[in-house]
């Protein structure tokens, strides 16, 4: 049996499906799971996305892919499907993962991640300096943690009190003379700086309490929205996705008061 987290799944030939999949112990893969469209009892239906799952592999003569023979389900994530900021938001650290880890390079340190963050996504309310925050880890996780201590242009501090550039080339909130782009560039003011240096030491409870303005929350979506479409080298589909539904804003996931009571620092 390989622990597994499925990211999704398709339609392939004429009653399979073809699972994209992240294992434990041999990273991302892709499985067909034969009949699964025809019989819903082989299964169970447990075959969704964001699923945590045991299968059951052997490999395929004829390409890379493998045969899914069998699959058990460990848990379902049943609590956050009936909310689409936090599917999009799964859905979003699930690509970043998908597109910056190499297919068949096993990281259990990332594995074990995103399964503690699927349950806090699930079992919490939807604090989005929290899972910006993750969103960090999971960057660093991945060999492209950003940096907001040290300009990365310079390597000296950014000055307590002074706004900060956020460069993707360099990685980093930067010296706005050290940040090499031209044109609009994601500004962090430094209320924001010093909750994401201060987040960044803390998890649990403690990171669910934290807030920003809603300036700071925009600040802080704008400086890794751009850092992730750089890595990618094009658009993030998923990224596009959450900016549509608004998953960090919208009022019925995070109450008003983060971001109207709550000040910076
Ligand atoms: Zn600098």
């Amino acid at each position: 049996m390989i622990r597994s987290l499925l990211l999704k799944k398709y339609p392939f030939g004429e009653a399979d499906e073809l699972v994209v999949f992240l294992s434990r112990d041999m990273g991302w893969m892709r499985g067909v799971a034969k009949n699964a469209r025809k019989s819903r009892i082989r299964f169970g239906g447990h075959l969704e996305p964001f699923s945590l799952v045991d299968l059951v592999l052997r490999p395929r003569k004829k390409d890379d892919l493998v045969w899914i023979d069998d699959s058990q389900a460990i848990k379902g994530f049943l609590g956050l499907r009936s909310d689409l900021a936090k599917v999009a938001l799964a859905s979003y650290f699930f690509e970043i993962a998908l597109r910056l880890q190499p297919a068949e390079q096993p990281d259990e340190t990332l594995f074990d991640f995103l399964v503690a963050f699927l349950e806090t996504l699930e079992t919490s309310p939807l604090n989005p300096v929290r899972f910006m925050l993750d969103e960090i880890r999971l960057l660093a996780i991945l060999g492209y943690g950003p940096s907001f201590d040290l300009c990365p242009g310079c390597g000296i501090a950014i000055a307590k009190g002074e706004n900060a550039v956020f460069s993707p080339s360099l990685g980093g909130a930067a010296h706005a003379w050290c940040a090499p782009e031209s044109g609009p560039r994601p500004v962090l003011s430094p209320g924001t700086l010093a909750l994401v240096r201060r987040g960044l030491q803390v998890r649990g409870d403690a990171a669910q309490r934290l807030r920003l303005s809603r300036k700071g929350v925009e600040e802080l979506r704008a400086a890794l929205s751009a850092f992730v479409r750089y890595l990618r080298g094009r658009e993030v589909n998923s990224l596009a996705f959450m900016e549509k539904v608004d998953a960090w804003t919208r009022k019925k996931n995070t109450g008003r008061r983060d971001y109207d009571a709550c000040r910076d620092p």
